[in-house]
């Protein structure tokens, strides 16, 4: 982890430096846009880089036993097995919060049965309800947690889409300004 973190911190600065030296050299390269911020951080780019690797390389592995349909980490917290901190719960739906959270608020909201619904992409008609609930409970968990004015909803989707538990779940997010485009 430290290696992989070292490692980006080289990148970003051998990135910046170059970076810096091909605008420095052509005029033609040097809208606005392109300059090196004078606040740019190497080692917080570096430590962003090696948390988005961390997140695409455990959604590869996660892609590669997805569409088994075996069980995931959310089974468990559904059956109560292991422990969570549940923010809201009804008989379709469950919320809690997310382990590492990337918001002040950060809750996940899941369907109690998957019923094949590893992810968005394997919705059916017959999903519709459920759906509409789970994007229902997001609302109700933006407001529990104090967030309505201000919240995102996400789902990621397959292995570019960086997801890493083959059980359909809405992330939501709030408690701080959130930028776009997303990452
Ligand atoms: P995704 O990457 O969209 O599949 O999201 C899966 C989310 O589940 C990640 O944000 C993880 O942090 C979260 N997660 C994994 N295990 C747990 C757990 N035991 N309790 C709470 N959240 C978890």
């Amino acid at each position: 982890m430290a290696a992989t973190a070292a490692a980006a911190t080289a990148a970003a600065a051998t990135l910046a430096a170059a970076t810096s030296s091909l605008l420095r050299r052509s005029p033609l390269l040097r809208p606005h846009a392109l300059r090196v911020s004078r606040d740019f951080a190497p080692r917080r780019f570096a430590r962003h880089i090696a948390s988005s690797t961390n997140e695409e390389a455990a959604a590869k592995t996660a892609a590669a036993t997805a569409d088994t349909g075996g069980p995931t980490i959310f089974d468990k917290i559904i059956a109560k097995e292991i422990p969570s901190s549940i923010v809201y719960e009804d008989e379709k739906v469950l919320a809690f919060r997310d382990i590492n959270p990337q918001a002040p608020v950060h809750v996940l909201v899941i369907p109690k049965l998957r019923d094949g619904l590893t992810g968005l992409d394997k919705a059916e008609p017959r999903h519709a309800e459920i759906l509409g609930q789970l994007l229902y409970a997001a609302k109700v968990v933006a407001e529990k947690e104090g967030v309505a004015d201000g919240f995102r909803v996400v789902i990621n989707n397959g292995a570019e889409g960086c997801q890493s538990v083959y059980h359909l779940h809405v992330h939501v997010l709030g408690g701080r300004q959130m930028k776009w485009p997303p990452g």
